[in-house]
């Protein structure tokens, strides 16, 4: 039997390049590999735990699934689908949250950054999140989740409650583990912390042009230029990261010209800017085609969900016999 792949990407806005980086290039390259089956949602339950505009979501979710067919996700390779639209995710979240205890997920530095973000929204939903999590991973006994580190610290609760199901219960989750590309961690341009959907100036859009991603990239905090050492954190640490992603055949010369105090930041930048733009507008040219495709779109949406169904089913009956429930 195939190896199984789960990911996802919330619809609360269209994807940045760090969800590129972090999570879709990895979807893909897992994707062409013929030893695994990949199942990719659009996670829009996940959504819904932070303050989100009703009026957008479905036509999000719709947008964010042609953002996946422009990246290269393919329906003939990979299933495509909405997490709403199969529901044994969040029935197996239940079942799967019996073994989990409050504390746990109260402790999480996720859940705390969330509710510090949003003190207003500290709902059930978001202490549930983890586990609606290692639902959507588990149903499919996926093995490995191509996503950003910032998705580890909820990796390894999946792993703790796929433990605890094997040991209580019997049941054969495998642990799942992260598959990191080397763009696992894209900073914010603002030169702290990540690049985020929820943070306005931190992120370049898979949408932007040549001209908005110079402008962004105008706006990122330098330094003098040296010399000394190329700093290791903090915002030129962070435009070193971007080079290393985008041309690392330049590191040496700005590391250079940043030890001997000549670094002149104008430069680099215009040279990334041209680099990033290189990288995301054979994105753009397949969204593109796909506006006018609204139907075909819809249908593959309809078939991802009958596949994932029919996996996802399995499984949780499974679980429920394991677990004593009449079936
Ligand atoms: P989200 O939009 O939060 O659902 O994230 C979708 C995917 O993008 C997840 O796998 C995240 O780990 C990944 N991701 C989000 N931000 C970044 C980032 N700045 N660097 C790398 N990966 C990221």
């Amino acid at each position: 039997m195939k190896k199984r792949i789960l990911a996802g990407m919330r619809a609360v806005a269209r994807p940045h390049l760090g969800n590129y980086l972090g999570a879709g290039k990895g979807m893909v390259q897992l994707q062409e590999r013929a030893e695994y089956e990949t199942f990719y949602m659009v996670a829009d339950l996940h959504t819904l735990t932070t303050p989100y505009d009703k009026d957008y979501l479905a036509g999000l979710t719709k947008d964010v699934v042609m953002d996946y067919l422009a990246m290269g996700l393919d329906p003939e390779k990979s299933v495509l689908f909405v997490q709403s639209h199969v529901p044994q995710h969040t029935e197996l979240a239940y079942l799967l949250s019996t073994v989990t205890t409050v504390a746990k997920m109260s402790h999480l530095p996720t859940y705390k950054e969330k509710i510090k973000e949003y003190p207003q929204h500290s709902t059930m939903a978001l202490l549930n999140y983890p586990v609606l999590m290692a639902a959507d991973i588990l149903i499919y006994k996926a093995e490995k989740v191509p996503v950003g580190v910032d998705q580890e610290p909820h990796l390894e609760i999946a792993r703790e409650i796929a433990r605890r199901m094997n040991a209580d219960y019997g049941t054969d989750f495998p642990e799942p583990k992260m598959f990191g590309t080397k763009g696992a961690y894209v900073p914010s341009l603002l030169g702290e912390g990540k690049m985020s959907k929820s943070v306005g100036g931190s992120y370049i859009a898979l949408t932007d042009d040549l001209q908005m991603i110079s402008a962004k990239l105008a706006k990122a905090p330098t330094d003098a230029g040296g010399p000394g050492e190329v700093p290791i954190t903090g915002p030129v640490a962070n435009l070193f990261k971007f080079l290393e992603l985008f041309l690392p055949n330049r590191l040496e010369y700005y590391g250079e010209a940043y030890r001997q105090g000549k670094l002149r930041y104008a430069e680099l930048k215009e040279e990334l800017a041209r680099a990033i733009y290189g990288e995301i507008r054979p994105i753009q040219e397949r969204r593109e085609q796909f506006k006018s495709k609204s139907e075909m779109v819809d249908e593959i949406i309809h078939e991802g969900a009958r596949k994932a169904k029919e996996a996802a089913g399995k499984t949780l009956q499974e679980v429920k016999e394991k677990m004593g429930l009449l079936v």
